[in-house]
């Protein structure tokens, strides 16, 4: 059996997924990317192979994707994580339908992606510049709250009153914001609600740019937060298709495009293979069979029928 691995080396977090031949998920992982990135994702992927069983040689192929995918050098490929992230998309989409709009919100930034109605990727808009909208701003905000970002959603749901307004269009001044409407009295709960919605009115202006087309899909691991999915669904007014997993979609369309990538190569060596034993037994022919010779000779000095 081959096994084929993606790792996902993100701004704030590693993600790794092990997929079979049927492209089944074997075992996934997430870790903090820290500051040593390759030793933290080398681990991650290491750890997670010991826990499924498995061991680097069983890899087939392995492929990286995220900002520090260049970092890790025993890649067998590295893929850009708009792709990979289409991809995964289009597999864990399928149940549902054909997807043809990603939502992606990371640690540091967001995306919205286009696809095509065979999944190929038509457009893409990024925020990368600015931390409001992103996970970095929901962890600053947790932060200042004094609750767990995985929390979040379940704060989110406990507000009784009207969410609090969070205008600040920087992740600076938010931080300032927050604190303010603490000093004014107000609960966590509305203030938690307030930014969710905040961040959904970004997110949507950020996915207006590639064209809203359903299905709508949204990964990354802010989706992991069913307050945020749910002010971005009630902003959009439509459903957004979350998967089971939604931090591990790019680093499991790494491990795709992986297992693409090594049958293409399987398919090239048999054809070159194929290729050259036909090539050989014409050379065969031609040295025994004066017919194949294209002087009419042989080459055997001996040979009679010449
Ligand atoms: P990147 O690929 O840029 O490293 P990720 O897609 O891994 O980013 O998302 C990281 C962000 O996901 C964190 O900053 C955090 O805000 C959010 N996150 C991670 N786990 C959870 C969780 N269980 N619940 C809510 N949010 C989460």
């Amino acid at each position: 059996m081959d096994y084929f691995a993606g790792i996902d080396i993100g701004s704030t977090a590693v993600k790794v997924a092990v997929i079979d031949e049927d492209r089944q998920i074997i075992g996934s992982k997430t870790a903090a990317t820290g500051a040593l990135v390759y030793k933290n994702a080398q681990t991650a992927f290491l750890s997670l192979l010991t826990e499924i069983g498995l061991s680097r040689k069983n890899i087939t192929y392995l492929t990286t994707t995220g900002y520090g995918r260049k970092l890790f050098e025993d890649a067998d490929e590295t893929i850009s994580e708009i792709t990979a992230n289409a991809i995964g998309a289009k597999q864990v989409g399928k149940p549902f339908g054909t997807i043809r709009t990603i939502i992606n919100i990371g640690g540091q930034d967001s995306k919205a992606i286009s696809l095509d109605e065979d999944g190929n990727v038509c457009n893409f808009a990024m925020n990368d510049r600015c931390a409001a909208g992103t996970g970095r701003f929901l962890d600053m905000a947790a932060r200042n709250l004094e609750i767990g970002v995985t929390d979040l959603g379940e704060f989110h749901f406990n507000a009784e009153g009207t969410p609090a307004a969070v205008n600040a269009t920087c992740a600076v001044f938010a931080e300032s914001e927050i604190i303010g409407l603490l000093g004014k009295g107000h609960g966590r709960e509305e203030i938690v609600k307030g930014i969710h919605f905040s961040i959904a009115k970004r997110t949507i202006r950020l996915v207006k740019r590639v064209g809203i087309e359903e299905l709508l899909y949204f990964d990354g691991g802010p989706a992991l937060n069913k307050g945020l999915v749910a002010s971005i669904e009630d902003e959009l007014g439509r459903r957004l298709v979350i998967p089971d997993i939604p931090q591990i979609t790019t680093a499991y369309g790494a491990a795709i495009i992986g297992q693409e990538s090594y049958c293409f190569e399987q398919e090239e060596n048999k054809q070159q293979h194929a290729d050259s034993k036909s090539a050989l037994a014409e050379q065969y022919k031609s040295t025994l069979d004066p017919e194949y010779s294209a002087t009419g000779s042989c080459g055997t000095s001996s040979c009679s029928s010449c």
